[in-house]
């Protein structure tokens, strides 16, 4: 089990874009059919399990992923979507996607919907990656921080106890890496931001999570920041900043790299 660790830990994976690009067009064909129904048959009203209806009706490829209606309310009345990604010996890869009607109605719009969820699923799709660098033997021996920290609440462990679980998967702290380093990208000073996560800690979800479970100097938030460094370095590719600006940042990130 170490070893396999240690083996995905050697490498970031990157998210799978053919998987995102095809949730993006499921996106897109679904809220034209949706606004129009809004429109015309609901006197403007927004109904998610109707928007559910027609997400599935636009999964032309038959991609393996399904979508869900929580009519519960939530602890954070931002949060409009939640997603797993699951591995079964018979069925393959699938991801759950979970919206949260109570959070979306009445505010709902493509370009939000598009933002949580391609995101999400950005994260799901690097487990996704995890699962074929484990392999079929890999996964039947393989326990999640997920399902450890739901055994520890069976036994009566607390909230935080499953979060601690949980985040302390390599993973986890791998797909959150990549969540991170993509705030940090959208932020104006990425590089400077990058190099002090902790100075700006109230503008990252993602890292606040981490560091209300893990103290400030913990091996796990070492890892963290090494992953979004390395994710950060990629992204920055993308965005095609100039090469002596690139190397100036790598050299500055070495202290988080290593
Ligand atoms: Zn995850």
């Amino acid at each position: 089990m170490k070893g396999e660790f240690k083996r995905i830990a050697e490498a970031r994976l990157a998210p799978d874009k053919d998987f995102i690009q095809g949730l993006d067009d499921i996106l897109k064909g679904a809220d034209a059919d949706y606004e129009e129904w809004v429109q015309e048959e609901n006197n403007g009203r927004d109904d998610i399990e109707e928007l559910i209806d027609f997400l599935d009706a636009n999964n032309m490829n038959e991609m393996p992923i399904a979508f869900h209606c929580n009519n519960e309310e939530r602890a954070d009345p931002n949060e409009w979507a939640s997603a797993v990604a699951d591995w079964t010996s018979d069925g393959g890869k699938h991801v759950d996607v979970i919206l949260h009607a109570r959070n979306i109605e009445s505010y709902y719009n493509l370009e939000d919907m598009r933002e949580v969820l391609l995101k999400m699923i950005a994260h799901e799709t690097i487990h996704f990656n995890q699962y074929d660098h484990m392999g079929k033997e890999g996964m039947a021996s393989y326990k999640s921080g997920h399902q450890k920290g739901t055994e520890l609440k069976a036994k009566g462990g607390t909230e935080r106890d499953w979060m601690r679980s949980y985040l302390r998967d390599k993973h986890e702290i791998m797909a959150y890496g990549r969540d991170l380093a993509v705030d940090i990208a959208d932020m104006k000073n990425p590089q400077e931001v990058m190099r002090n996560v902790e100075g700006f800690k109230n503008e990252l979800p993602v890292y606040q999570r981490y560091r209300h479970i893990f103290d400030k100097n913990a091996p796990q938030i070492k890892a963290l920041l090494k992953y979004a460094s390395q994710y950060l370095t990629d992204l920055l590719k993308e965005k095609e900043i100039d090469d002596a600006e690139l190397n100036e940042f790598k050299e500055s990130i070495k202290r988080i790299i290593k």
